[in-house]
């Protein structure tokens, strides 16, 4: 799967050229994704960092105000809270908004240390850890959670959350980045929510939905 998907998305390439984002900045980012579209993210995003160029003037602003940057994002009552709440916590236990150490720190370990705080769940921390600080973690957000319960790699009843644990040692050292990318693309053009394109699906063979169906 692995390999098939790589094949026709490019992920690892892809992955071997980007830029790394600054983990803060990306932790932000993640946080303001969560239920809504990457168009309102980014729009919540930079009506936020064109307020308040700083992640210190996110911490001092009136939360009203930071939640009205974000409002375009979604859910601005729980994630204004989440985002001054963290940038707080991280300039009282680290004394500076960076989060450049968590490059330091073993993938698990990261993941342990961000999901302590509300608002930053496995699949938001994992997406840091990877793609900002270079770990080997896959996240499994809706498309990956869909794509996992189809093939059959976890049961209808698994979660987002234990779906993480058993995903993580099936996936090849090194690529589980490139998986996750590989794996977006693929819910996104192939095995989308509704109609999945099984006839041209590069994975048919290994999948229980189609063999079901079949
Ligand atoms: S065969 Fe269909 S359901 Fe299964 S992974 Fe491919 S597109 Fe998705």
């Amino acid at each position: 799967m692995v390999r098939r998907l790589d094949k026709q998305f490019g992920g690892e390439a892809w992955d071997k050229k980007r830029i790394p984002p600054d983990p803060l900045d990306d932790l932000m980012r993640t946080i303001l994704s969560q239920n809504t579209t990457d168009e309102n993210r980014d729009r919540g995003y930079h009506t936020l960092r064109d307020r308040y160029p700083t992640w210190e003037a996110v911490m001092k602003a009136p939360l009203a105000k930071v939640k009205d940057a974000i409002r375009i994002a979604g859910l601005a009552n729980q994630k204004g809270p989440a985002m001054q709440g963290f940038l707080r916590w991280l300039q009282e236990e680290r004394g500076a908004l960076s989060l450049d150490f968590l490059k330091g720190l073993s993938g698990e370990e990261g993941i342990g240390l961000l999901v302590q705080h509300k608002g930053i769940g496995i699949k938001t921390a994992s997406i840091v850890l990877a793609f900002a600080c270079g770990k080997d973690l896959c996240a499994v957000d809706t498309h990956v959670h869909r794509i996992l319960r189809r093939v059959g790699i976890i049961d209808e009843r698994c979660g987002r959350e234990k779906a993480h644990t058993i995903l993580a040692p099936l996936i090849p050292k090194g690529k589980a980045r490139s998986f996750h990318v590989n794996l977006i693309d693929f819910g996104k053009t192939v095995c989308q929510a509704r109609n999945p394109k099984c006839d041209v699906c590069p994975i048919s063979h290994r999948c229980a939905y189609f063999q079901q169906a079949g």
